[in-house]
């Protein structure tokens, strides 16, 4: 594994220029563009490091993934009246869809789906946002995980679409917090900065049958795990869902940090960070990496 992780880094070194960072708040503009890495951890306990890995960057929407695992053992199947489980096939912060959809977002990687998540968790988990970094350290194994205040003023201050989104759930009747206060939060899930190593351990609970391997703690029922998964595979890549099952076959989730993490159930999670992005708000060059990655190793969930 550690061969095959080192040419596939080596070859892609100089892939940069190809596609374009982040640039909607100064805090992400200004990440160096060729910064690369990439971390694997598998359930037996190896790990492979290259790269920039102990660099932290800003998860985005990586962290729509740790709200919905935060949530899904405090509530029943009720929760998929108030968001769904489809690809939307939209942009992830379409207006247009949550319109025609009554204010029932497609599925809770998209941001309405996200902020929904945000929204039951504001009501159920006293200190809520305190809370959440004490959940994402524990499956870490690393207190040093923070958010950034800078990453979360800037989505505050510019979130106006955001914002929007949130309203209009709210006129549907599917958003129960202020908005404000639900907004600020997601801001603040966006801003969490990890790095490579500490995102993929992370995750290695969504390869292991929701069982933390770090302390043994069932994070989420083997149930839930099995679905989390399924819902990064069909939505955790905005709009090229498809074509990252296509290429790579990993369940797995995308941020506009550049960041992109992926498991194979029963074996192994992996997380890449490399800022410039394709059309979609994609790692370009996480994508290539992902896809040579299965390809070489024979290890797709395919
Ligand atoms: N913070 C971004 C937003 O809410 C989400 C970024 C992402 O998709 O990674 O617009």
């Amino acid at each position: 594994m550690e061969k095959i992780i080192k040419s596939i880094y080596e070859n892609y070194l100089h892939s940069v220029g190809i596609g374009k960072v982040a640039d909607y708040i100064p805090p992400l503009a200004n990440v160096p563009p060729d910064k690369y890495a990439i971390s694997v951890c598998t359930i037996e306990g190896e790990k492979y490091n290259i790269g920039n890995y102990t660099e932290k960057f800003s998860i985005q929407s990586i962290s729509k993934v740790l709200t919905l695992s935060m949530l899904a053992p405090m509530v029943g199947k009720e929760i998929w009246e108030c968001v769904g489980k489809e690809p939307s096939g939209s942009p992830f912060n379409s207006l247009v869809q949550l319109e025609y959809e009554k204010g029932i977002p497609r599925n809770p990687f998209i941001n309405a789906g996200a902020l929904v998540i945000t929204d039951k968790l504001l009501q159920l988990v006293p200190d809520f946002n305190e809370k959440l970094l004490e959940y994402v350290r524990s499956l870490a194994g690393s207190e040093d995980i923070h958010y950034n205040k800078e990453v979360s003023d800037s989505e505050y201050t510019t979130g106006e679409r955001n914002k929007a989104l949130a309203h209009l759930m709210k006129s549907f009747g599917n958003f129960k917090g202020k908005v404000s206060q639900v907004f600020r939060s997601y801001c603040n899930q966006c801003s969490i900065e990890m790095s490579t190593m500490q995102l993929a351990q992370t995750f290695l609970f969504l390869a292991n049958k929701g069982i933390n391997p770090l302390n043994g703690e069932q994070v989420v029922s083997y149930r839930d795990s099995k679905r989390i998964n399924a819902l990064m595979l069909t939505c955790g890549f905005y709009d090229e869902s498809g074509d990252f099952a296509y290429r790579v076959g990993m369940p797995g989730k995308s941020g506009v940090g550049g960041g992109i993490v992926a498991v194979i159930p029963g074996k192994l999670s992996i997380a890449v960070w490399s800022p410039e992005l394709n059309g979609h708000g994609n790692s370009c060059r996480g994508i290539a990496t992902l896809a040579d990655f299965t390809t070489e190793l024979g290890i797709s969930v395919f």
